[in-house]
């Protein structure tokens, strides 16, 4: 439209003039600088592209360009945004959701570098022991060599491996896999087949062996490597080598615990180091008792506590005891002086934490274990400190994993840093966001090739009139969820005695048969409630391992040595058939696994390409169609399509494989076509052109279009699914999961679903659940949204507060009587939408 394209740059202007990084069509647009800019839309509208893809992406290659030729060189590897120019655009910092934070023993304390200032706390301003000489800071951390606890090397536990963790039932025999803690499949068979070769009777139950011939099994440091025959028992072994015959292989034998020591170690992979850790027990190290530091350092306190005892306190409590102490640090010693201006600081960088809801956090909490929202809000916090000016900063939905109470502190936060002369550009769904925005960019009005463009930028009143806009609605009007009429429980599941983290001793019932939203502020024990201990509890009880990986919270439970969630199911289990869980976890790891694979639509695909008369001809069968298999593929990139690039001090990229320009496959797979299209092509279709091109194939049409409906048509087939956002993993399994119809009663878990989702996609999602429901189903889904709340059957709300001050299911009923809950914090919020 015709005010969005001025002729010339406006000072105080951020300008952008032919925009088309992705689904962008070629836009201008005009933003303000130091004020709230929010872009809102669809899903898959362009507003990242737009907010990260373009403008952040600029910034970002200008910045590098300026630092060095050398960085530049790096980076003329890597994409450049596709926009014509961009005028008055400050220098930007990101702050994204993590999509993997990687590993490490990062902290909540290190990432803050609050550590560092409570370590500069106890090295300056301790109470010492008399005598004792003033330590360094670094004595007071764990990962330095002076400040480890010297018996754990700063781990806090002890790992003992023993007969009893290896080899778990004795009356088994090795065959009958006496040793658990081998591997399982053919390297466990080839450990076997050795002992038969070394003469061990591997058919006697495991506790009738010799001592001897067990102890060295399980503990031998060497490594022989023997001739194996498989099948063979150990006399005809013999004879065989006696009579020249070539084994099948030499085979190389590794000891149990050697095994799971260099597993737990060394492992790639996160489930295989979580089986190692179960053969292992864990014991508090004795010496530090898990506080993993030294005992000197231990000896010094601080407002009458050591350093290990105040980190394990949650924020809020480190901010009341140094606001305790605060008053008598009025000495003028050189002590009391270094302690004050510590202490003060202290006070104030833990108290925008504070503002942004999250004094529940302890400092030495795993980064790993924190929700995106979580992590984005700790950094944010962490910049608002930071004292920089003049930036432009980039969120990517910072409401998410916010309860409405939090969201106001949320909005004072990015206040601060506007006042501290910034700018703020946010892509945000929720509409108390929304309209405290300055700005407002809307883009759309649909997903990838139906968005693109820009349907308004101006001050918000402004988008009011603007038709093809799907987003106003939601902001100028209060619009409810459409629900059908309200369904009663069909049973209910009696869990007791549940505890968790800060959830002790809470039983639950919980109805079946309906659409169950867990709802409290943040910190209040919802992820803990549902995503964790039920699954865990339910799991256990149904003897079902959890279908998405349940290993990486076992991992994170081991290592955190937390255990796992304790309580029972104790009644109406038989009413449950399976359990499934629905997350954000990302669905691959690798640019292998694909929309089309996950979803098994590409088996289908690959049958119809094996079927047509050219690949008759060249016998070509639907193997020679999967880019994981080595027949048809491309050799060079292994059917991979793209290559990795390793840059130096900068993370790896992707490129397209120069063999097959990315197609991943032979050129005579490529010769073969369906429709006119070369699989190639296929894998290169959005989900809403497969629906049309397979319109005349009943299953994949009807596999596609529920892919669509799960508000994911502007997504590619082949697209790697590591691109894909939380919400678009976590729809795509929900679209997956709708496609199976599953006979007999599915519980369904999510947690907050609608992240990453605009109000018109959030109806779309609710529809979905609401069809699992129908079919006879159990839907909980832990929501911060209270349209969604209100329009579900039984609504359980937690609380009161977060933290120690949660944990409790609070009020459990229909939307009706939460909302009328004096002690319940959402109440008030949940009303609106009645
Ligand atoms: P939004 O932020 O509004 O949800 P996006 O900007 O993420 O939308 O996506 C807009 C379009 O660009 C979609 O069609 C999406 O599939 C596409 N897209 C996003 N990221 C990539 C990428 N890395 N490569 C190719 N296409 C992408
Ligand atoms: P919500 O989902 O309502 O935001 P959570 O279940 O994430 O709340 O958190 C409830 C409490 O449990 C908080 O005090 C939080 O710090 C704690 N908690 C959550 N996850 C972990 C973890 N992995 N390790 C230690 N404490 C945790
Ligand atoms: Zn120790
Ligand atoms: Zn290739």
């Amino acid at each position: 439209s015709k005010n969005l394209v001025p002729t010339q740059s406006i000072p105080g202007m951020i300008s952008v003039r032919g925009a088309r990084e992705h689904n962008l069509k070629n836009i201008a647009v005009e933003l303000p600088r130091d004020r709230l800019v929010v872009f809102t839309g669809v899903s898959g509208s362009g507003k990242s592209s737009l907010a990260f893809g373009t403008l952040y992406a600029e910034a970002q290659r200008r910045y590098l360009d300026s630092v060095s030729p050398y960085a530049r060189r790096l980076f003329n590897q890597m994409p450049v945004p596709a926009v014509e120019s961009i005028e008055g655009l400050p220098p930007a910092v990101a702050l994204q959701q993590q999509k993997s934070v990687g590993s490490g023993r990062s902290s909540v304390g290190s990432l803050t570098t609050l550590s560092n200032l409570v370590r500069m706390l106890y090295s300056r301003a301790g109470t010492y022991p008399k005598g004792m000489e003033r330590l360094e800071a670094e004595s007071f951390s764990p990962n330095t060599p002076m400040g480890a606890c010297s018996t754990c090397h700063g781990m806090g536990y002890l790992y003992d491996i023993t007969e009893t963790t290896l080899v778990p039932d004795s009356s088994l025999s090795i065959r009958q896999r006496a040793v658990a803690a081998w591997p399982t499949a053919w390297q466990g068979q080839n450990l076997r087949d050795i002992l038969i070769t070394r003469g061990v009777d591997v058919d006697r139950p495991w506790r009738d062996l010799p001592q001897s011939v067990r102890d060295w099994i399980l503990y031998t440091d060497e490594t022989p490597t023997e001739p194996v025959y498989p099948g063979l028992t150990h006399a005809e072994v013999l004879d065989a080598i006696k009579q020249g015959v070539p084994p099948a292989y030499n085979g190389t034998f590794t000891g149990a615990r050697q095994y799971v020591r260099q597993t737990f170690a060394k492992s790639q992979s996160a489930k295989m180091r979580a089986r190692a850790a179960s053969f292992m027990l864990a014991t508090p190290c004795p010496a530090c008792h898990g506080q993993k530091l030294n005992p000197e350092a231990l000896r010094v306190t601080f407002a009458g506590k050591n350093i290990a005892q105040l980190s394990a306190l949650p924020l809020k409590a480190i901010s009341e005891v140094l606001e305790g102490i605060r008053p008598s640090l009025n000495g003028p010693d050189a002590t009391t002086v270094a302690a004050k201006g510590i202490v003060d600081s202290l006070i104030e960088r833990i108290s925008t934490l504070l503002d942004l809801g999250l004094g529940y956090l302890q400092l030495n909490r795993g980064i790993q274990t924190l929700s995106p929202g979580e992590y984005q809000r700790l950094r944010l916090g962490t910049q608002i400190r930071s004292n920089l000016f003049g930036v432009a900063y980039v969120l990517d939905e910072p409401s998410a994993g916010l309860h409405p109470v939090d969201t106001q502190a949320l909005l004072q936060a990015l206040k601060r840093l506007l006042q501290a002369g910034n700018s703020l550009l946010v892509v945000e769904h929720n509409i108390d966001i929304i309209q405290q925005a300055d700005w407002l960019v809307d883009v759309g009005p649909g997903a990838g090739v139906h968005g693109g463009q820009v349907l308004y930028s101006g001050q918000p009143e402004g988008l009011r009139h603007v038709k093809a806009s799907r987003t106003r609605h939601y902001i100028f009007e209060t619009q409810k969820l459409v629900s059908g009429p309200r369904r009663t429980p069909t049973a209910w599941l009696g869990v007791e005695d549940i505890c968790w983290h800060n959830i002790q001793a809470q039983s639950l019932t919980l109805p079946l048969g309906v659409m169950v939203a867990v709802t409290g502020v943040s910190g209040s024990g919802k992820s803990s409630l549902v995503s964790q201990a039920l699954v865990s509890l339910i799991g256990r009880a149904l003897g079902q391992l959890p279908e998405q990986d349940m290993e990486d919270t076992q991992e994170q439970a081991i290592e955190a040595q937390t255990g796992l969630p304790t309580g029972r199911v104790c009644t109406g289990l038989q009413h449950i058939k399976r359990l499934v869980v629905i997350d954000q976890k990302p669905i691959g790891r690798t640019p292998r696994s694909n929309l089309a694979t996950y979803t098994g639509l590409f088996d289908l695909i690959r049958q119809r390409f094996a079927a047509t008369p050219t690949a008759k001809a060249n016998k070509l069968d639907a193997g020679w169609f999967s880019f994981n298999v080595a027949k048809g593929r491309c050799p060079h990139c292994e059917g991979v399509g793209s290559v990795m690039v390793e840059l130096l001090f900068l993370p790896s990229v992707y490129a397209p494989c120069p063999t097959c320009k990315g197609t991943r496959y032979k050129p005579e797979v490529l010769a073969v076509t369906l429709n006119g299209k070369t699989i190639a092509d296929v894998l290169s279709m959005s989900v809403e052109e497969a629906c049309q091109f397979f319109a005349q194939e009943p299953a994949l049409a009807h596999g596609f279009q529920t892919v669509k409906e799960a508000g994911l048509g502007y997504l590619g087939l082949g697209q790697p699914a590591t691109e894909f956002s939380g919400g678009e993993a976590q729809r795509l399994k929900l679209a997956t999961e709708l496609q199976k119809r599953r006979a007999g009663h599915t519980l369904y878990i999510m947690d907050e679903p609608t992240t990453g989702l605009h109000p018109s996609d959030v109806d779309r999602l609710f529809g979905q659940l609401q069809t699992l429901v129908v079919q006879g189903h159990t839907v909980i889904v832990a929501e911060h949204d209270m349209r969604v709340a209100a329009a579900s059957d039984w609504i359980i709300d937690m609380g009161p507060g977060a933290g120690e001050n949660g944990g409790h299911i609070v009020v459990s009923g229909l939307p009706e009587t939460v909302a009328a809950c004096k002690t319940s914090r959402t109440a008030p919020f949940l009303a609106r939408y009645l």
